[in-house]
């Protein structure tokens, strides 16, 4: 049943291989065992784009794999994974390798996500469970190459590279869809959206980054089952919105979750905000700015990128309550916390809410241009996360684009400067 494709079919450029990952493969084939490149990257790979993680499939047990790799450490609960770790100058790789198994679920995404963060531990082999939705639960056992391929989501995600060979194992009809640019579930979309509602936002995410289309059968009960992603916990909703709100493709991944009517659950108050003409440009202006640099390879921070997509909710709390007659600071603060309180769809991790927090807070700082006040902000070691919001807020059209320009001008000023700057605001 699986198609073997050889490489005057595939194609894949060798050059656009991580090295580590190919020793990974052939220190595992050296071995006796069967070893491929695996999911995202063979996708990626095929379409002509470095891939900017490698992970490794292999019918070795973790303990097997770990034996093999001085740099290596177990983790992983209820399915344990291999990370094994190359240094080269200051850079490092994270190759994870992975025992072929039989099938994934929430619980197993949910386990990984988190164990990253925690220890090893023992293997634990209880059987598959469901809950009332169908979410599966539980699962376990090794299982063929076959069975591995199968537990996967897209068919495009499914597909094994074997650096050696230069051959791609294709089990669901992926080259095709490749071929096709068709973004296809594999068995029956119903049921695997059930077993991990992940997989919308997934479908999603992938449509945004490749431009495929989306199968269908595979868009078809995305609408009914969108409810499904309040049964997942809201830390994993949040990594995966993360990844979408960084892949570069954010702007287009939210209109598509607009379209499959998935953005609901997830932040229910940004639909609010895309609502009003300035609101939805304001988002857009950010999203477009993140998506710039991110495919520029520039840091974006998680922080910013929930503040502005919040701010007009924010915004409409605070001009409320300040025209109830409450101080600007005081109507900020309230208007922070109700905001925050209310968006309970996806857990926003503390850090992040006290970056966003920040960046809110100093808004009112930028529009005070009095006294000493100006020069203090300068110095606050967020001034520029704070002055690029400010930046935002003004291209959307709620501020006029003279304050923008005033701290523009302000922050490069000399001291003689910066006094005429002061004396012309009145
Ligand atoms: P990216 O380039 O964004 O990392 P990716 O396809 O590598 O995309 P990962 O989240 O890294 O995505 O997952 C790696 C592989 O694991 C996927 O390609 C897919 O085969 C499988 N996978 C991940 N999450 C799920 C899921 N929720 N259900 C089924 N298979 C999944
Ligand atoms: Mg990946």
């Amino acid at each position: 049943k699986v198609n073997i494709v050889p490489v005057s079919e595939h194609g894949i450029d060798p050059t656009l291989l991580s090295k580590n990952a190919v020793k990974v493969t052939s220190t595992l084939q050296e071995a006796g065992y069967e070893a491929f490149i695996v999911g995202g990257a063979v996708r990626d790979l095929l379409l002509g784009i470095k891939p900017k993680d490698f992970d490794v499939a292999t019918n070795a047990t973790p303990d097997q794999v770990q034996a093999l790799f001085r740099r290596s450490r177990i983790i992983g609960r209820r399915f344990q994974i291999v990370h094994v770790t190359f240094y080269g100058g200051r850079e490092q790789e994270i190759i994870e390798v992975s025992t072929f198994r039989a099938m994934v679920d929430a619980a197993d995404s949910e386990q990984v996500a988190s164990d990253r963060r925690l220890k090893r531990n023992e293997l634990d082999t209880r059987t598959h469970a469901t809950d009332a939705s169908g979410r599966v639960l539980r699962d376990n056992v090794w299982g063929s190459q076959a069975e591995d391929a199968a537990r996967r989501d897209f068919t495009i995600n499914a597909m094994y590279y074997d650096p050696a060979a230069q051959t791609v194992h294709d089990y669901h009809g992926g080259m095709k869809d490749i071929r096709a640019r068709v973004l296809r579930m594999i068995g029956d979309p119903t049921l695997r959206y059930r077993e991990d509602p992940v997989r919308m936002l997934r479908v999603v995410r992938f449509a945004a980054k490749t431009g495929f289309a989306i199968d269908e059968a595979t868009r078809a009960p995305i609408n009914e089952l969108a409810t499904l992603i309040h049964n997942v916990p809201t830390a994993r909703v949040f990594d995966e919105m993360l990844k979408l709100l960084l892949s570069g493709h954010a702007w287009a991944s939210l209109q598509e979750l607009r379209k499959a009517g998935l953005h609901r659950g997830l932040l229910p108050l940004l639909d609010v905000a895309l609502e009003q003409p300035m609101g939805q440009r304001f988002v857009q202006l950010a999203l477009d700015n993140t998506d710039a640099r991110v495919r520029a390879g520039k840091p974006v921070s998680p922080g910013f990128l929930f503040a502005a997509l919040l701010w007009h909710h924010v915004l409409e709390r605070w001009t409320a309550l300040r025209d109830g007659g409450e101080s600007p600071v005081m109507a900020l603060n309230l208007a922070m916390d109700d905001v925050l309180h209310r968006q309970t769809g996806l857990a926003i991790q503390r850090r992040f809410v006290a970056d966003m927090k920040e960046i809110w807070g100093m808004q009112p700082r930028f529009e005070r241009r009095v006294g000493k006040m100006p020069f203090r902000l300068l110095e606050s070691p967020r001034f520029r996360a704070g002055y690029d919001f400010l930046a935002l807020r003004c291209a959307s059209g709620e501020l006029p684009e003279e304050v923008a320009s005033w701290w523009e001008s302000f922050q490069h000023a000399g001291e003689a400067e910066r006094d005429q700057l002061l004396a012309d605001v009145r």
